[in-house]
């Protein structure tokens, strides 16, 4: 019954049961093509035959020791994520929120063992969409999350998204970090240009602030590189980044990277987690890491990601009095619509088109990674479709 469940979401009738690559299917057997893949997590699509293969292997042989004992595919899978990016350690959660959680907590941990155990406060940016927990909520800054809760808690400091200026003039002997998303999600698909990432990393360097990104949702592989702020090549590398979503492709799985420095204060009994790291979530992230890494994958992810962006840029040239703008990166995209996202977006599914909407009045498409040039022309006649059938005036 849906009455027993919490309200804090209103999903529509449908019930899907069952998926296949880029598509879900319902109970009444009929097909959508999924353009938002569970926001940005099934990063394979579904039923990926290695992932259930490597799901269902583990299944037979153990679930679940706790991390009293040692996991050797955790121990394997953070030993790829540190050969391929700025990280040496990795701390496994069960989603990004934990993995934020385990960032925030790091970093005030290194400036404590540091002497500086002042340097409490967090800079982040609106927009920003980090999880919601307490600590989350908090570093999220969004007025409606935090409305009811309590009061906000010390610590989290918000500037206005793009406002280098006032960063510099932000930090202070009592910063903490940086906390940011290479590319916004929810706050609207807006995306840092790389030359604002590379000065970020520069005024933490001369200040001594921690740099943390947030790439749970543009991870993953989801712009065309295994992470996001990479498309720097090394010029804007954090200290710590919370990841999640896209690598476990489906099932629960986030990680905190951290350089060896930025995690030195973290030792037996400073955090923990109960399932994190457990030996199926280890199982599907090595999968998908292998997967994300074979050769070829990446560029064909920024091939079609350039189909999509053409397709996007042809709407907003065709419907100007609708499409005020495209975003993104990638296969993270989103349409800022004139007329309400949200009619557009049950439009589309209407039409068998699964999309997100995102802050800002967008439409946010995430489609899976395995996505081919033939899956964005039939998404995008579908929203040509829908544009096609909007008036300026509509409202709702
Ligand atoms: C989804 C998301 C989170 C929270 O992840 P959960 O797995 O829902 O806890 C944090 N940060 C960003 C950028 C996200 O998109």
């Amino acid at each position: 019954m849906r009455e027993a469940m919490l309200p804090v979401y209103a999903p529509p009738t449908e019930v899907f049961e069952r998926g296949e690559g880029m598509r879900l299917f319902t109970t009444e057997g009929d097909a959508y093509l999924d353009f938002i893949s569970g926001i940005a997590v099934n990063a394979l699509g579904h039923a990926h035959p290695r992932m259930i293969e490597a799901l269902n292997d583990q299944a037979h042989k153990l679930w679940h020791t706790s991390n009293m004992f040692r996991v050797p595919a955790g121990e394997q899978l953070a030993e790829k994520y540190c050969a391929k990016t700025f990280a040496d350690q990795v701390f496994f959660t069960n989603s990004g929120t934990e993995a934020i959680e385990c960032a925030l907590k790091t970093a005030r941990k290194y400036h404590y063992v540091n002497g500086e155990p002042h340097r409490q406060e967090f800079i982040t940016f609106t927009g920003a969409f980090h999880g919601r927990s307490f600590g989350a909520i908090n570093a999220g800054g969004n007025p409606a999350y935090l409305e009811g809760f309590g009061e906000p808690m010390a610590g989290f400091r918000q500037l206005e998204f793009g406002n280098m200026e006032a960063v510099r003039n932000a930090i202070t002997k009592d910063t903490c970090a940086v906390l940011i998303e290479p590319v916004q999600g929810e706050g609207g698909v807006r995306e840092v240009p790389v030359e604002e990432l590379i000065e970020l990393r520069k005024l933490c360097d001369e200040t001594g602030t921690l740099l943390i990104y947030d790439e749970v949702q543009c991870g993953a592989g989801r712009t065309g590189k295994l992470f996001a702020h990479q498309w720097a090549d090394g010029k804007a590398d954090p200290d710590i980044m919370a990841v999640a979503k896209g690598v476990g492709g489906g099932f629960p799985l986030g990680a905190c990277l951290v350089t060896e420095e930025a995690g030195k204060g973290m030792k037996p009994g400073s955090h923990g987690s109960t399932y994190g790291g457990n030996p199926l979530a280890m199982a599907v992230g090595n999968v998908v890491f292998d997967t994300l890494c074979e050769d070829g994958f990446l560029e064909q992810v920024q091939q079609v990601a350039g189909t999509l962006k053409q397709g996007l840029a042809s709407l907003k040239d065709r419907y100007p009095e609708l499409v005020e703008d495209v975003r993104g990166k990638g296969l993270l995209t989103g349409i800022k619509l004139k007329t309400p996202n949200k009619a557009l977006q049950v439009k589309a599914r209407d039409h068998k088109l699964l999309c997100g909407v995102a802050g800002d009045n967008v439409l946010r498409l995430a489609p899976p990674l395995i996505a081919t040039d033939e899956d964005i022309r039939e998404a995008i006649n579908i929203l040509d479709a829908c544009l096609a059938d909007t008036s300026p005036e509509d409202t709702a």
